[in-house]
């Protein structure tokens, strides 16, 4: 495989940020285990041009330049899988809110419990989830909260 160009390299460092949530597509690998569709957090570029993975399953294979595909969690449920793995990697005080980006101040489990995800979010935004569901307020797609859209603060896990 012929190694990628400089800009290229800094092409899929800006597209793939530290932090940022991918989906495998496929491997290239007949003895690869992880199955195609799962998830993992990205740890960064190499110069080869090779994606760096932490996989939820446990794995760190990566994303080998031109041979294996991958794209950014986009629909509604590959969201849901992120966050849901953000729930269970919440610190458990003065987490920050995968909704706002706000600290959650004091002991995490005195929060509100999302409505969308398991996880937990800011007292604020637990009201505003209420008021979605009641149609009284636009409901924020899980696609545009804080922690899909900032992924480099969640550092691999959620944590601000
Ligand atoms: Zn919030």
């Amino acid at each position: 495989m012929n190694s990628p160009s400089r800009e290229i390299v800094e092409w899929l460092r800006r597209e793939y940020p530290v932090g940022c949530r991918i989906v495998l597509d496929v491997m290239d690998d007949p003895y690869t285990k992880i199955p195609v569709g799962s998830q993992a957090t990205v740890t960064g570029v190499d110069d080869a041009g090779n994606i760096m993975c932490a996989w939820d399953i446990g794995s760190s294979l990566f994303i080998a330049y031109g041979a294996d595909r991958c794209h950014k969690v986009t629909t509604e449920e590959e969201v849901k899988v992120t966050l849901d793995w953000y729930g269970k990697h919440q610190p458990e005080k003065d987490a920050r809110c995968p909704r706002c980006g706000e600290i959650m101040p004091g002991p995490t489990s005195r929060h509100a419990i999302s409505r969308r995800a398991n996880i937990m979010i800011c007292d604020m935004d637990g009201m505003r989830e209420a008021l979605e569901d009641a149609r009284i307020m636009k409901s924020l797609p899980p696609m545009d909260w804080c922690a899909i859209q900032l992924p480099q603060n969640g550092g691999g896990k959620w944590r601000g």
